[in-house]
């Protein structure tokens, strides 16, 4: 009798220690680089300017980011650097910081010759910014260089602070690509979450966008806000869908330790507000399954596209085949060379070294040949399928023999499938890729705080 209490004493903890790891918990799950940034250092700076001193490659794409990290509110999941409260003439000096900073890698002998492939604003908000503000900053960048041949340019939005006329600037100025940050369409979930806008803004929003006839409109949609329900959830899918984006990118939400409701959990000692992590993905899955049915195709773990036209996501494809990407603007991230490098993410130190004609760089890691080929494989695992021939062929590494012991464990976890030299993520792995991408990290990277 004792034997059996103490086996059904183990199941049960078990089954409790498991249930708690699926609460969504404060901390990082999402992995967006390697090797991680803490890893990143003052003292390998020079390698940064080593690799922009190279000789210039004129046929390797090149991409350029550019942040603007202004937003009319922080919402209450942020964990963003932003600021809610700079002045015209504060943003004015910011945006001749970027000029400026575009300028000085226009000089560097690596940047001569080369043509940019795609530019990204990205923040923040981009749109947050004036249309004159607009109009001054994308002249004064593309002086030094021009995206004028540009395959993609994508723009960030907030629904509430667009008007026609600043969408038909976005057109003229060459946006490509522009993304919606919708995130749901109740309002009073937009409002427990510390959005800035609400759904009349949003529709107002989308249907100026498609009368200035963008190439490719994308939405962005969060599972798992405060307050969020099945029922509300699936409401908002259904809503996405009647706007027949060209592509939508769904985010589970997640409590990095900086957002204002981590801090909130942690002074008050709260639970967690947030839907745990099944059910975030069974979400997720409802959303995938009702795109699908409409002949959307998964395009990664977080993007559907439509199949009625073509649709490219050229800068997650660079980014995550290890191209060249200069980032620029306050805490930045750039990488170039085969070296990681990011920006001070203080703002008054970013204008200050630009103001005295330094490039603003924080911290930089170069990366070994073994981490780009991690790098490289972790963040194509998004994608939901990996060609072995490819790794072989670029980096001369069997990856399925190489990393064996993690894949055969997450193949009998039922988290993918191997044939053919082609890895493939099942529906169970693709939907929590993020939370197994940290084991294939080198051993003495593992502990290693990820920011
Ligand atoms: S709009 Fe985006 S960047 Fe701005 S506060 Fe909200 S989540 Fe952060």
């Amino acid at each position: 009798m004792s034997q059996e209490l103490i086996s059904l004493g183990n199941s049960a903890a078990t089954v409790v220690a498991d249930d708690a790891k699926q609460k969504t918990e404060v901390g990082n799950y999402f992995v967006s680089n390697y090797p991680p940034f803490s890893l990143w250092q003052p003292e390998s700076i020079s390698s940064a300017t080593e690799a922009l001193n190279q000789a210039p490659r004129p046929d390797d794409p090149l991409g350029l980011y550019i942040h603007i990290p202004f937003c009319r509110k922080r919402c209450k999941f942020c964990y963003f650097k932003v600021y809610t409260d700079k002045n015209a003439s504060q943003i004015e000096i910011y945006l001749n910081a970027l000029i400026k900073e575009n300028e000085l890698y226009s000089r560097t002998r690596a940047f001569q010759g080369r043509q940019l492939r795609f530019a990204y604003f990205g923040g923040g908000t981009p749109s947050y910014i004036s249309e004159r503000q607009l109009q001054y900053l994308v002249e004064g960048l593309n002086r030094h260089v021009s995206w004028q041949n540009a395959e993609e340019v994508t723009f960030e939005c907030e629904p509430g602070t667009l008007s026609k006329s600043k969408l038909e600037m976005l057109k003229h100025i060459g946006v490509t690509r522009l993304s919606l940050g919708v995130e749901h369409f109740n309002d009073d979930i937009l409002e427990a979450n510390g959005r800035a806008h609400l759904s009349p803004e949003i529709y107002r929003a989308y249907e100026w966008a498609r009368q200035v006839d963008f190439p490719q409109i994308n939405i962005d949609l969060i599972a798992g806000m405060m307050g969020e329900s099945e029922a509300l959830w699936q409401d908002t899918v259904q809503k996405a869908i009647a706007l027949q984006p060209d592509s939508i990118t769904i985010y589970q939400m997640e409590l990095p330790y900086n957002t204002v409701i981590s801090r909130e959990m942690i002074a008050k000692g709260l639970d967690s507000p947030i839907a745990d992590w099944p059910t975030k993905r069974r979400w997720v899955n409802y959303a995938y399954e009702q795109f699908g049915a409409l002949g959307y195709r998964l395009a990664s773990a977080y993007t559907l596209a439509t199949t009625k036209k073509p649709c490219r996501f050229i800068y997650t494809d660079a980014l995550w085949h290890g191209g060249d990407m200069i980032g620029l603007g306050v805490a930045s991230f750039s990488h170039f060379g085969g070296v990681h490098f990011q920006n001070h993410h203080n703002f008054e130190e970013y204008i200050n070294a630009l103001n005295d004609e330094q490039l603003p760089l924080l911290r930089a890691l170069p990366v070994t040949p073994k981490q780009k080929l991690i790098r490289e494989m972790i963040l194509l695992l998004k994608t939901g399928a990996l060609d072995t021939n490819y790794f072989q062929q670029k980096f001369g590494v069997d990856i399925w023999q190489a990393f064996q012991p993690i894949y055969q464990q997450l193949q009998e976890e039922g988290m993918l499938d191997y044939a053919d030299g082609k890895i493939i993520l099942t529906r169970r792995g693709l939907l929590q890729v993020d939370h197994f991408l940290a084991e294939f990290f080198e051993p003495e990277l593992k502990p290693a705080r990820y920011a």
